[in-house]
């Protein structure tokens, strides 16, 4: 059984200590053991998913399947770019 192990965040310097179990998930798919505390990895999740995801939608003029940063379930009406330069052009 592994140990816990104490590190030491990479972001804030805090200690912070990898639990057996974590250690474990890690372990199993060949991961290094996380540099950040639980909390700076939180924060740089949610950061990567509001830069990075990208979602298949489908435009709400024209029918045309797209990608964007709008969440699938963003209230929004979506618009493929060609519909949105209409509008502005
Ligand atoms: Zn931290
Ligand atoms: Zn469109």
């Amino acid at each position: 059984m592994a140990q816990q192990t104490k590190r030491m965040c990479t972001e804030c310097s805090k200690e912070f200590l990898v639990i057996p179990q974590e250690a474990t998930i890690y372990d199993e798919k060949k991961l290094p053991l996380p540099d950040q505390c639980p909390a700076c990895r939180h924060k740089r999740r949610m950061a990567l998913r509001n830069e990075r995801a990208l979602h298949r939608r489908i435009c709400t003029t024209c029918g045309s399947p797209m990608l964007t940063t709008y969440a699938p379930d963003a209230p929004y009406a979506i618009e493929c770019q060609k519909c949105f330069w209409k509008h502005v052009g």
